[in-house]
């Protein structure tokens, strides 16, 4: 799976937070604009999650 790349600057997008239940990422930095990309919300592992409490 790529990453996204800034829009602002064209840079590749790394990785800021991984989804805690299945470890894939689900928000992205750009380390030259300082930028936080939107969070990527899997409403799938947040079920699991409830399910598990
Ligand atoms: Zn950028
Ligand atoms: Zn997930």
């Amino acid at each position: 799976m790529r990453n996204d790349s800034c829009r602002k600057c064209g840079n590749e997008l790394e990785i800021n937070q991984n989804c805690e239940s299945c470890s894939e990422p689900i928000e992205f930095a750009c380390h030259i604009c300082g930028i936080i990309t939107e969070k990527q919300i899997h409403f799938e592992c947040i079920n699991k999650q409830v399910l598990v409490i």
